[in-house]
């Protein structure tokens, strides 16, 4: 394979960058060329192509974000828009693509792959939901963002003696809540997969006040519920002043963590080897810190489950 095309899809996540840079400079070290596409597959569609060379990726190893942009493209889905993707990829000579970015996005990397262009997918998103790999490219730095704001909130929530519910990204998984919540010392962890009863945490929160606690941090995943509700909940059964915190988006900005880059390195020039011996239709992620090989076709079908043990773990660090 002599031209390969990278791009980043749905939402954006920090390390995206340092992806694009991997497979961009593992790629010249095999004399391949890159084409960096705009704005995921909406810049298949529309032919938004841009050169991309050893140092046109410089100084953005550190950045958060995507510089080639993201996007979500619905006519991506539909079969003409697959075909037009095609052709443009066609008439610039590009023989294989890495596309970076969640579940969503893998679908059209299958896609691509099945219209015989062989595509690897780079697990990109702050949620970590993706099975086959212990991290995606995000989740580390958005779970320090996380943490950051909750230590600030704990200051105020002890000077005041107050109890905060803090709402996290995650979409329909509990990843960020629960490693936010061990990391940050929070009294509750809210996650979508699994069931909790609004009396037992207001019974903790009042026992724990009675044992002399001067707060409680309640992490809830988005999945799981919206914080103003638990919020309004709380206050309702105890009467405790309670505050409500969505951190939204800024959990997915900023620069990225040091692991981020890392591992987004790693991928990214797995990725590349692979494109290097025609394999597509595969996803690259990293398993007890050794690169693993997937089919994408089985990515889509794996739940990525919550780890039970960290989870217990907490619990009991909570008490
Ligand atoms: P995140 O987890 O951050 O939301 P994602 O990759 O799951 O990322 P999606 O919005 O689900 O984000 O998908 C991104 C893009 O991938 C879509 O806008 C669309 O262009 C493409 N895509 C999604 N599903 C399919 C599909 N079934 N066939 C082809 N392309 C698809």
């Amino acid at each position: 394979m002599k031209r390969i095309g990278v791009l980043t899809s749905g939402g954006d996540a920090p390390g995206m960058n340092a992806a694009v840079r991997a497979v961009v400079r593992k790629a010249a070290s095999y004399d391949m060329e890159v084409y960096g596409i705009k704005k995921g597959y909406m810049g298949l569609i529309n032919s938004d192509f841009v050169r991309l060379d050893s140092s046109s990726v410089g100084d953005i190893i550190h950045r958060g974000g995507t510089f080639l942009r993201t996007a979500r493209c619905e006519e991506f889905k539909t079969e003409e828009g697959q075909l037009k993707a095609l052709k443009n990829l066609e008439a610039f000579g590009i023989e294989g693509m890495v596309v970076i970015g969640g579940d969503g996005s893998f679908r059209g990397a299958i896609a691509l792959s099945r219209k015989g262009v062989p595509t690897i997918g780079i697990p990109g998103t702050i949620d970590n939901d993706i099975p086959f790999t212990d991290y995606a490219i995000g989740f580390d730095t958005a779970l320090n963002t996380v943490v950051e704001a909750v230590n600030k909130v704990r200051d105020t929530a002890t000077s005041h003696e107050r109890t905060f519910v803090i709402e996290v990204m995650g979409r329909e998984a509990g990843h960020i809540a629960l490693y936010a919540g061990l990391a940050s010392g929070a009294e509750t962890i809210l996650v979508p997969e699994i069931p909790f009863n609004m009396d037992d945490i207001c019974k903790k929160i009042i026992n724990g006040y009675k044992r002399g606690k001067l707060h409680s941090i309640i992490i809830v995943a988005e999945g799981a519920a919206s914080g103003f509700d638990i919020g309004n909940k709380i206050k309702e059964k105890t009467g405790f002043e309670t505050r409500v915190i969505v951190l939204g988006h800024l959990q997915r900005g900023g620069t990225p963590s040091a692991f981020d880059r890392i591992l987004a390195s790693q991928l990214g020039g797995k990725a590349v080897e692979l494109l290097k011996d025609n394999i597509g239709d595969k996803m690259v992620g990293l398993v007890n810190g050794e690169l693993l090989v997937t089919d994408l076709e089985k990515i889509l079908v794996t739940p990525k489950p919550l780890d039970m043990n960290i989870y217990k773990l907490a619990e009991i660090l909570s008490m």
